[in-house]
């Protein structure tokens, strides 16, 4: 990539830990953060709207994509597929504009592999217990589901030293700041 090229943020944590809150409020503060939408395998949550939240695909349609080349990076993760299109990520880096993808480890590793100029930043939560209560308190998991993202979650957090920064989210607000300051924004 060109040095003129945009910066490329990659912000991972467990599932539950609360990277769509803190997004969220960064998103509040500054508009035009630009977030990736991933393609997913995984069935709509209530309110989940297609193309908002991810590009609801089935099994077929993302096999092509990847087999076409379309993703930047992709992981299987708790039984779907996820991945990120890797068009409009390139189109805005090479306009010099940053991108911010918000993917699991796996893609995580991809992503320091195909750009390794990418900053890649790993949101944790205070505590393990802190995470199984926020993750159960969501109700959006059943039993099975929440032990294999509990599971996941644990091989996540002992991945810290694999991440450029490393954002404890203890209150919201706090760690939006915190990510603000590493988009330097
Ligand atoms: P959820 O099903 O809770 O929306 O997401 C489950 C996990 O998939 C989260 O850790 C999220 O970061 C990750 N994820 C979402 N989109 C992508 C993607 O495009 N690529 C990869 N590798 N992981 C993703």
């Amino acid at each position: 990539m060109s040095a003129a090229a945009g910066r490329l943020t990659v912000l991972s944590g467990p599932s539950g830990v609360g990277k769509d809150s803190v997004i969220a409020a960064v998103r509040r503060r500054h508009p035009d953060v630009w977030l990736s939408v991933s393609v997913t395998t995984r069935p709509p949550r209530p309110g989940e709207v297609d193309g908002v939240e991810y590009h609801f695909v089935d099994q077929a349609g993302f096999d092509r994509m990847v087999e076409a080349g379309e993703l930047l990076e992709h992981a299987s993760y708790a039984g779907s597929s996820y991945g990120t299109p890797r068009r409009p990520v390139e189109q805005r880096l090479a306009e010099g504009k940053s991108a911010l993808l918000q993917i699991d480890l796996n893609g995580a590793r991809q992503i320091r592999e195909r750009v390794p100029e990418a900053r890649l930043v790993l949101l944790v939560p205070p505590s393990f217990d802190e995470l199984a209560r926020r993750l159960s308190g969501r109700g959006t998991e059943d039993t099975g589901r929440l032990h294999r993202r509990l599971d996941l979650a644990r091989t996540e957090l002992a991945a810290e030293d694999e991440f450029d920064e490393v954002i404890v989210n203890d209150e919201v607000e706090a760690a939006a700041d915190r990510l603000v300051a590493l988009l330097e924004i």
